[in-house]
């Protein structure tokens, strides 16, 4: 997509989001989203859990290495979100991401996956357009992607660091809806979550070069000698559109992970571990 493309197109994409707190847990939402019927979306702020620091306090992923929180911490804050959320517990599937792009599709027979059953095979997105099935993502700077189809009632969910969106997942995302549900990109309505953004996320010269020949838009800001500062909603955005999402359609949240310590986790912020925010999204 060529720069003066992206920036006339930009002006008319949704930007903002919303905050709201149920029974002490918080939630971004975006506007677009929440005003539509059939569907219920969010982001996990980190208040109202039961974690002990660095996991402080609503942690919502176990962990795969050490140190790793207590287990029963973890189901206890999924408890604490589900009801928060007005989810049932056994309705969760959480992603099981290994920074790719691979989107898979889930039913009503992978409710619990990652949670009280074994973890799905390794992926960065869901897709489904069962009712029964609430899609659960893991963040703590990386980007997420929430998308709904409102003609075929279908929704989908991503986790996208640097290397989820050079792969693309958005638009994997896009086209698993299409190939599954008879999704037509233009009928969908997306948007992102909270993620670092480009004044909080330095990077090397090369991989903000490697965006930049990617998407074909500026994508980062100078830095420090040999640095960029990397700007992932730019990215996430451009792959959106070229996958045929309308810009009306698109929200980005313009939300700082590394900004909003009181509200959200940020490994860049503590330079070592912390605890993980959920992106949800579930057809009602
Ligand atoms: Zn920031």
């Amino acid at each position: 997509m060529r720069q003066a493309e992206y920036e006339a197109l930009s002006l008319r994409m949704r930007h903002g989001y919303e905050y709201g707190e149920t029974k002490g847990v918080g939630f971004f939402r975006a506007a677009s989203l929440e005003g539509m019927s059939g569907l219920i979306h969010g982001f996990t702020a980190r208040k109202g859990g039961v974690s002990a620091p660095p996991f402080d306090t609503l942690n919502l992923a176990f962990g795969k290495t050490e140190p790793m929180d207590a287990p029963k911490n973890v189901q206890r804050n999924f408890e604490i979100f589900c009801a928060a959320a007005g989810v049932p517990y056994h309705s969760l599937c959480i992603i099981n991401f290994e920074h790719g792009a691979n989107v898979v599709a889930v039913s009503g027979a992978d409710c619990g996956r990652g949670i009280v059953r074994g973890p799905l095979a390794p992926c960065d997105g869901l897709v489904t357009n069962d009712p029964a099935v609430t899609l659960i993502t893991s963040h703590a700077d990386c980007g997420a992607f929430f998308l709904y189809d409102p003609v075929h009632r279908a929704v989908g969910a991503g986790h996208a660091g640097w290397k989820g969106m050079l792969g693309r997942i958005g638009r994997n995302l896009v086209e698993a809806m299409r190939r599954e549900y008879g999704s037509n990109p233009a009928d969908l309505i997306a948007s992102n979550g909270p993620c670092i953004c480009r004044n909080c996320y330095e990077v090397d010269e090369a991989l903000a070069a490697q965006f930049e020949a990617e998407f074909g838009v500026a994508c980062s800001t100078t830095g420090r000698p040999g640095k960029r500062q990397l700007d992932l909603e730019i990215p996430a955005a451009v792959q959106l559109l070229e996958a045929g999402v309308r810009p009306e359609n698109i929200t980005l949240m313009h939300a700082c992970t590394f900004e909003m310590p009181e509200l959200l986790f940020s490994h860049r912020r503590v330079r070592g571990k912390t605890g993980d925010m959920a992106g949800f999204i579930k057809l009602t």
